[in-house]
């Protein structure tokens, strides 16, 4: 077989910035996707807002059940024994122009660009995907850059006994998005944070401010 081939992920600061603005907006991403479909097959639970009412009139009712943990009217979607996203028809999204939220701002390069990994044989292909994403790091403040993210995801990973309970979230994905949202703060010595403990108060801090 073929060894699979490596995909220009981009520059790393303008993917960064970009993903940045996408998250204070909750925005949809743009990624260079091609004829991958990873995610949609990967055993994914798809969250859906309460306000997301063209997603909602196109998804029926019986793959949709209360998210736990959520304010009423979140849903979440399933997946059939394969792992597979319902909505997924012949290899493409059935309702694409409607798809949800969470598929519209969804980034396999959170993985690369953080260095979390994911794990599990559902995960499989996802995982083929996000080896292949090479970042473009020619300059030292994209190096730097790409540093301070993976020391944040290194923080948040290794320190989490630290954090308070709830204070870090239990999945991958959303482990690395705070990374990508705190990460400034391992960017710079900041001489007011001596000890983890301080710093562990500066990422939750940071966080809640790049969320409000
Ligand atoms: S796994 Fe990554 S490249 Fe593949 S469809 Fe999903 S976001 Fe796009
Ligand atoms: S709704 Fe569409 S884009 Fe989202 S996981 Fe399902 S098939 Fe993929």
């Amino acid at each position: 077989m073929p060894e699979p081939q490596d995909l220009e992920a981009g520059n790393f600061s303008n993917w960064l910035s970009d993903t940045h603005t996408a998250l204070r907006n909750d925005a949809e991403t743009d990624v260079p996707c091609g004829e991958c479909n990873a995610c949609c097959r990967s055993s994914y639970f798809i969250h859906i807002k309460p306000d997301e009412l063209s997603s909602l009139s196109h998804i029926p009712d019986e793959l949709l059940f209360p998210a736990p943990g959520l304010p009423e009217g979140n849903v979440l979607m399933g997946y059939d024994e394969k792992g597979h996203c319902p909505m997924l028809r012949d290899g493409v999204c059935s309702i694409y122009d409607h798809r949800p939220a969470t598929c519209r701002s969804y980034d396999c390069r959170i993985f690369p660009a953080t260095g979390i990994q994911i794990s599990g044989k559902e995960k499989v292909l996802i995982t083929q995907q996000i080896q292949r994403w090479k970042f473009n790091l020619s300059e030292a403040d994209e190096i730097n850059e790409h540093k301070a993210v993976h020391k944040a995801a290194s923080f948040l990973t290794h320190k989490s006994k630290l954090f308070p309970p709830d204070a870090l979230p239990g999945n991958p994905t959303q482990l690395a998005i705070m990374a990508i949202k705190v990460h400034d703060l391992f960017l710079e010595p900041d001489e007011q944070i001596v000890d983890d403990p301080k710093m562990v108060d500066a990422v939750i801090l940071a966080q809640e401010k790049f969320d409000s």
